[in-house]
This record gives C-alpha cells, structure tokens and sequence, in this order.
C-alpha cells in the first residue's frame, strides 16, 4: 500500500504550523466517495476549508496558539473577521457573511483574502508535507489528486481522517494547555461545523430534577430578574466549552441568556453553580430520578464530583480571555 504509507507519513510528519493536517482533513473530505479517476480541488475550496476551520476555532472570540511561529493564514481570517464585523459591531458573524469577505481583496487592489491564504499554502506545507507527486500534484487551478491516491483515499477514509484529526488535536494541545481547555472537543466540533448538539435527554431530566417547574431565571442578571425561565444556559460559554456539561448549565430566562451572550460570567453566579451541582450530586446520590438509567447516573455523578474536585468552574473561568 505505497500509496496510504505516502499519506499516513504526510499526516504524521513534523510541522511547525497547524495548517498540515486541516489541508489532509480539507483533501480528504473532498475526494469524491465514487470517483474512481484522478480529481482536482480547487484553490478556492482548500483555502475555504482551511480559513473555515480557523473561524469555527474563533468563533466568539476565543484565541488559540497555532504554533511556534506565526500564523498569516490564521492573521488572514481574523483580519477578515474584523472587517466583517466593522458593519454589525455586535452581532455574531454568520460563515456565509465571512465567505463573502474572503473572496474580496485583502486590500484595496490588491488580491483576494482566499488567494493570499491559497499562497501561504503553497509556499510553506506543501514545502514540508514531503508527499511524493504520485500522491497529490500542486497545479495551478489547485490540487490535483491522482486516481490511486483518490482510492486510497476512499479505502482508507476514516483512517486518515482520523489519523490527521489526532495530529491537529496533539498539535494545538501543546501550545494551547494553558490557555484553553477542551481543545479535542473544539477541534473536532470546528473541523466537522454545523452547529451545536441538542441536549441529551438524561442530562435534561437530571437537570429538571434539580429544577422542577416553574423555574427561576438563576442569572439574576442586576440581581433581579423574576421571569421565569425557559433554557438552560452554559455559565462558561459554549463557545468556550464545546459541550453540553451537566455542572455547567442553569436555568435561565431568555432575555438573560442573550444579554449574557458569550461573557465571562460573575463569581457569584460561578458559586451559585457550585451549590447547585453540590445539591444535585446529593439528591442523585440519595433519591435519583428513575427517568435515568443506572449507567448514565453513574456518569452524570462522576462528572458532578470531577467538577467540585477540581472547580472547573473556576478554572475555566480563569482560563477565559
Ligand atoms: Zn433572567
């Protein structure tokens, strides 16, 4: 299997950006499932695919460390950013809207973000990719993969996808511990996209358990709001997160929950939290709700201990920038 040796090496081989394996995760995912000849992706694609995965890394602000040394694509797409926001200071960008100032030019008259980003590609992982040409051929419309490669490729999917999801996670985990914590399950949720999960159903019952009907807004945001609430709020942003954690979600009124938006949320309500996860871990410890199976009970108490043991609330809250 020369051809799936050449890739596995690819992927594997050192680096000093972050870029490598998301451009392996970008070729990957566009290899076609049923061409069976060569394939070409386009410049365009590549370099949308790689400024994508930057701005769902980003997304509400949140900074990551790529790598030793500086990143320009990733300089590339939070300038792009910025300039999308200039017109709604506020507001959350959607992808669709930062797509469409990446195909402007960076600067008046001059070149397109995407072709600067396509450029820095160029010159610097395929530089260090060490990919013979029978793998992939840089042209000038793009990449153009060969059709053994385009089946290794497709026999081999997941394994490669996998293997380059592992390398970005090892990667980024080592300039980023400090700084960030979840950083697998943020790099997987940005590479995939597409929004958020919806809760798990033990993980709703524990939590109306906890807070049985009608429940108080608990953000108290001005330490009085009396409406009654109707969602569960991430006290430390999903952006931050990436997940539904049981220790982290309160019940919150709709009006709170956007206000408070992606801030870092008051110690008072970090302590509040830590009460209620206390008394949950009670009450699931003396008179659980039979709504829930033995199994994920056990995991909802484990992770309610883990959180008191080792505050991650505070912790990530510390860790917020
Ligand atoms: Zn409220």
């Amino acid at each position: 299997m020369p051809y799936f040796h050449d890739w596995v090496e690819a992927i594997l081989s050192k680096m000093t950006h972050s870029y490598k394996p998301i451009l392996c995760l970008s070729i990957i995912k566009n290899v076609s499932k049923t061409t069976t000849g060569s394939q070409t992706i386009s410049k365009e694609t590549i370099s949308s695919d790689v400024a994508r995965f930057y701005w769902e890394i980003h997304d509400n602000g949140f900074q990551i460390r790529h790598g030793p040394t500086k990143n320009i694509v990733d300089d590339l797409v939070q300038h792009a950013i910025r300039k999308t926001k200039l017109n709604k200071p506020n507001s959350r960008i959607s992808w669709r809207q930062l797509s469409n100032t990446l195909k402007e030019p960076s600067t008046p008259g001059g070149t397109t973000y995407l072709e600067k980003i396509w450029k820095k590609l160029e010159d610097q992982p395929f530089n260090y990719m060490n990919i013979p040409q029978r793998t992939l051929i840089l042209t000038t419309s793009g990449i153009e993969i060969p059709s053994d490669s385009v089946r290794t490729i497709n026999s081999d999917r997941k394994i490669l996808y996998d293997a380059s999801i592992l390398k970005l996670i090892d990667f980024l985990g080592k300039f980023n511990r400090s700084n960030s914590p979840n950083i697998a399950q943020k790099v997987r949720k940005a590479w995939k996209g597409g929004g958020r999960p919806s809760y798990p159903s033990w993980i709703v019952s524990a939590l109306e358990f906890a807070h049985p009907k009608p429940r108080n807004c608990e953000l108290q945001i001005n330490g009085k709001c009396t409406v009654i609430a109707t969602e569960w709020d991430h006290v430390i942003p999903w952006s931050h997160i990436g997940d539904h954690d049981i220790w982290n979600l309160m019940p919150i009124c709709s009006r709170c929950n956007s206000d408070k938006s992606n801030k870092k949320p008051i110690m008072s309500y970090i302590r509040k939290t830590e009460t209620r996860n206390s008394l949950l871990l009670n009450q699931l410890n003396t008179n659980p709700p039979k709504s829930i199976s033995a199994a994920k009970l056990q995991d909802l108490k484990v992770q309610l201990q883990i959180a008191n043991t080792s505050s991650l609330l505070r912790t990530n809250r510390q860790s917020m920038p």
